[in-house]
């Protein structure tokens, strides 16, 4: 059977391992170690060559195994498998999802270059743009889901004169699960590309990848994932991925290396094993997050509920939806009707739910976001992004959606 008309699913378990390898293990061991030996002098000299693109790999040749900084079984194999679900030719694994967005930012931005980026972003994102690239003289603005292209090419334009090099975009946005159109960011980056240089668009698809949307067929350049949340989807682990053609992802690998900030072997071995139920792991999640969804519409202690999977039949949100993403996802926010003290006694309540940050794991998490992962948006934004004290975010798990729908019954009565 060809691996190519295989399913995704179906080769997470074995793709890209070798049992002869490794005494027949059926399963990748961890190859927790730093360097690996040189049958002789002349197959290291090799391996080098390959590794530093001093010579082209001959038909067939695979570049051999040096030191875990440049290359590491555990990495290689995961990072292979990742190929599957977003169809990448390349992907490199990262010890963060922040690792993987600053390597990716620091390669292909230099002094002077302007990034343009949806707002809002995650927290650490929109720091390191804030905050970090300045330092270097990347300049930026920022546009949100409401304005439409030729708003936003005239905001590049007039705030930084058009010298746009990157356009990154995190979509659904955080928390409201605001949408961002991919085909119109692809017109925006090629309206101000020229023939020396190509804007890049850069996707953040932690939230509805590497199963619902792939941004690479939808016109981005690369796509980069927090790894900690849906593919490590155990709360266990903290890693990030970058994918995309083998051009850029040279590149990337390239700065991995020299920032040192590649994921470790055996973080690498647990997203493997993680991968192997990502596809039910992320339908189950799916599921419950609807049959929530459908439980808080009309309940009398919710005010508004942002649920992709209730858009307005019709409406601009709705057409991305269908266009972009296979399934609604499993996050959910709504306000509470009252303010913080609502939202924390609703918070406080809950039994099942485990009352921490983060997303896209087995089990079901809660959060404040005005006071929590959004504490340092200006009070302007968070009016402005609908981040608001009654507004509580939930990452819906794999637990059975009764229990789910009871525990935040039982919660929303504290109200
Ligand atoms: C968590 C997260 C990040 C940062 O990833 P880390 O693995 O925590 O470094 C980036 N983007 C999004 C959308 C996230 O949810």
């Amino acid at each position: 059977m060809d691996n190519k008309n295989l399913h995704p699913e179906s080769l997470m378990m074995g793709f890209g391992y070798k049992p002869e390898l490794s005494e027949g293990a059926v399963k990748c061991p961890i190859f927790q170690t730093s360097t690996f030996v040189f049958k002789t002098a002349e197959e290291g000299k090799r391996f080098f060559e390959l590794a530093y693109g001093l010579q082209q790999a001959e038909v067939n040749e695979v570049p051999g195994l040096i030191y875990s900084r440049l290359n590491n079984p555990d990495l290689e194999i995961l990072e292979n498998r990742l190929c599957l679900w977003d169809k990448a030719e390349d992907c490199a694994v990262f010890a963060s999802g922040m690792g993987a967005i600053t390597t990716v930012m620091l390669e292909f931005l230099q002094p002077g270059d302007v990034l343009l980026y949806s707002s809002p972003v995650y927290g650490g994102t929109d720091h390191s743009i804030n905050h970090v690239l300045p330092k270097w003289s990347v300049g930026h603005v920022e546009f949100n889901a409401s304005m439409r292209k030729e708003e936003i090419i005239q905001k590049v334009e007039q705030e930084q004169g058009g010298k746009l090099a990157m356009i990154y975009v995190e979509t659904p946005a955080n928390p409201t699960n605001a949408l961002i159109d991919l085909e119109m960011c692809r017109e925006i980056a090629d309206h101000f590309s020229t023939d020396e240089r190509k804007v890049l668009v850069v996707v953040d698809n932690t939230y509805m990848g590497p199963l619902w949307s792939h941004p690479l067929q939808l016109g981005a350049d690369l796509v980069v994932y927090s790894a900690t949340k849906y593919i490590g989807g155990h709360s266990d682990l903290i890693a990030g991925a970058v994918l995309g053609n083998r051009e850029l992802m040279t590149r990337v690998r390239g700065l991995r290396t020299f920032l040192g900030n590649m994921c470790s072997p055996f973080t690498g071995w647990l997203m493997m094993r993680s991968l192997e139920t990502l596809k039910p792991r992320m339908e189950t999640q799916a599921a419950n997050a609807r049959q929530v969804a459908d439980f808080l519409k009309d309940h009398p202690k919710v005010e508004k509920l942002y649920y992709l999977g209730h858009l307005e039949e019709g409406s601009e949100q709705y057409r991305i939806r269908e266009k972009q993403y296979s399934s609604s996802g499993a996050m959910l926010s709504f306000d509470v009707k009252g303010g913080e003290a609502e939202a924390f006694r609703f918070l406080n309540g809950l039994k099942l739910i485990r009352l921490a940050v983060s997303l896209g794991s087995t089990e079901s998490l809660a959060e404040h976001p005005a006071t929590m992962t959004h504490a340092d948006v200006s009070p302007a934004d968070k009016l402005k992004h609908h981040i608001s004290e009654s507004l509580v975010r939930i990452s819906i798990g794999v637990e059975h959606h009764e229990d789910l729908i009871d525990d935040i019954r039982q919660a929303l009565e504290n109200v």
